[in-house]
């Protein structure tokens, strides 16, 4: 096995659009496969043919490459000779390698130089595999597909496809800032949000020393699997309990979450505007806790007039979040036990209808400038990359 071909769906594409796309795609998926023993990629209509060296660690490749966004799906063969005998004999060979009671072969061609017609290696490399495994043709729902792609000047064979992630390819669509917690939305969010092809970096807040360093360990965790997806990734930890404490000491108890918040979308958002990133984008989704009733996602977002705050999951149930963070493998890191700083010095009846008047007038006890400033003299940042294959 010595090949991949990546497809992707080209729907809306056009254009510089698609060049734009291309390029990227084809720049994202070179940096995922360092390491693998990729030898270069040519670009072909609606897919691009990626050759490997001998001895290159496919599953790994195809695994990577399987994660890139952009991609709708992985083949993953080898490379053959562009005649009709050596096409058939590769196909062959493939098919045999696993049993199967009816299949199909399906040929494409790409700025081909080959004067063969799909139809015409279709029936061809069809009744070889017909006569050599008895399997009857069903060209609807096969068990096994022989996929053949005529590419430049060679052919790929391949029958194993995995499906990528689909959307577009992270750095066509703008930067953003992800506000992270250790929790299963907000990885969730991220996610969502680099697969529409935005550039994403990450904050965490935390609450040390009044919390332990779980919620860190999980922020970093969280990164590194979306690491996997986005390549490499920035994370940005500050830290939160100096604020929260002068939030506590001078503001109504119930409105402690709203303050603490509205204090990380302002750190978040100076944050954001010296990184030139565009927006920020948080894992909220309507409510799902007493935070995150419209009127204190209201009060919230007025905390950043001038910067645009993006909420993904909205209008997502949880089992949907739930659903996604399994698929995505940040489920599993998210449900460890942790300790956010949101819970410290939690009041046991947060308010669900943060009042404007009411808010304003607590934070004009603070000096809101100055704790955004300590907040971030504490700024740690932190570049997770995509780890070599072992
Ligand atoms: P999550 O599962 O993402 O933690 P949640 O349902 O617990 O979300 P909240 O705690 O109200 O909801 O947080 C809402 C959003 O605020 C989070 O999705 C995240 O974007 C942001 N946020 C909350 N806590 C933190 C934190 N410690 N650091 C960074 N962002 C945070
Ligand atoms: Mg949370």
């Amino acid at each position: 096995m010595d090949a991949l071909v990546a497809h992707y769906h080209e729907v809306g594409l056009k254009g510089r659009n698609r060049e734009f796309f291309e390029e990227t795609l084809a720049r994202n998926l070179k940096r995922s496969l360092r390491g693998t023993g990729y030898k270069r990629i040519r670009r072909g209509f609606g897919r691009l043919a990626i050759d490997l060296q001998e001895r290159a660690e496919v599953d790994e490749a195809a695994l990577r490459a399987s994660r890139v966004f952009g991609i709708a799906n992985i083949g993953a063969g080898k490379r053959v000779e562009p005649n009709l005998e050596a096409i058939a004999q590769g196909a062959l060979e493939l098919m045999l390698a696993e049993p199967f009671a009816s299949f199909s072969v399906r040929a494409r061609r790409s700025y081909s130089s080959v004067g063969l017609s799909s139809r015409e290696i279709n029936v061809d490399v069809g009744q070889r595999i017909k006569d050599a495994t008895g399997a009857r043709v069903d060209l609807k729902d096969p068990e096994a597909t022989a996929y053949i792609e005529l590419f430049g000047d060679s052919a790929i064979v391949y029958r194993r496809r995995i499906r990528g992630p689909g959307g577009l390819p992270v750095g066509v669509s703008g930067r953003m800032l992800a506000l992270l917690s250790g929790g299963i939305d907000s990885p969730v969010a991220a996610w969502r949000m680099m697969r529409r092809g935005t550039e994403v970096e990450l904050v965490h807040f935390h609450g040390q020393p009044f919390t332990d360093p779980s919620s860190v360990r999980q922020a970093v965790e969280l990164s590194q699997m979306l690491a996997s997806y986005h390549l490499a990734v920035t994370l940005h930890l500050v830290p939160l309990a100096d604020a929260q404490r002068e939030i506590v000491l001078s503001s109504p108890s119930g409105l402690r979450v709203v303050l603490y918040r509205r204090m990380m979308m302002r750190i978040a958002s100076v944050l954001a505007s010296d990184r030139g990133l565009q927006a920020l984008i948080t894992g909220d989704s309507l409510g799902q806790v007493a935070s995150q009733t419209i009127e204190n996602l209201q009060a919230v977002e007025a905390s950043v007039p001038s910067m645009q705050v993006i909420r993904p999951l909205v209008g997502m149930d949880k089992l949907e979040i739930i659903h996604d963070a399994r698929g995505i493998g940040t489920y599993e890191i998210s449900t460890r036990k942790h300790q956010d700083c949101c819970v410290l010095f939690e009041p046991r009846s947060p308010t669900t209808k943060a009042r404007p008047a009411e808010v304003n007038a607590a934070e004009a006890e603070l000096d809101l400038d100055t704790m955004v400033g300590k907040a971030l003299a504490g700024l740690e940042t932190r570049v997770l990359e995509l780890p070599d294959p072992a």
